[in-house]
């Protein structure tokens, strides 16, 4: 009678949990807001993808560059880049480079750091301590 009082109690314990602590938060991938001005592509919220993913704005954007094989500018929050670029590919770049740089690839989590080490770059995950080099194999794509 005693035992089954006290399992009670622990139950009503763990419900009475806070549910941070319980239920994990999924990352949000970041959405680039794009439009086309003449013949140039403006992605309007490169700052604040920076921002949510904790990185430099001008790594992000060197990496844009490169994956479009553009030439273009930084004008405050937003970038600009020569061209029309579509929009699905604009999007895309910007989830590739989240996943490559920003989530860790073992807990998907996005708690990671960029660590340089013998010249590789490494992505090293705060959440579960997880260290992979960026130029290495993707599994979660
Ligand atoms: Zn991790």
């Amino acid at each position: 009678m005693q035992k089954y009082e006290y399992h009670k109690l622990l139950d009503r314990a763990v419900e009475a949990l806070p549910k941070e602590i319980v239920v994990k938060e999924r990352f949000q991938m970041p959405q680039g807001i794009i439009f086309h001005e003449g013949n140039t592509t403006i992605l309007k919220n490169i700052g604040e993808i920076a921002d949510r993913v904790n990185r430099e704005v001008g790594q992000i954007f060197s990496y844009l560059l490169k994956e479009l094989g553009t030439a273009g500018e930084i004008d405050g929050d937003r970038a600009i880049f020569q061209g029309k670029i579509p929009e699905s590919r604009m999007q895309e770049c910007i989830k590739r480079y989240v996943k490559r740089y920003v989530l860790c690839r073992e807990c998907g989590r996005p708690d990671t750091k960029l660590i340089k080490k013998n010249r590789t770059l490494l992505l090293k995950c705060e959440a579960c301590g997880a260290i992979h080099p960026v130029a290495g194999k993707i599994k979660r794509e």
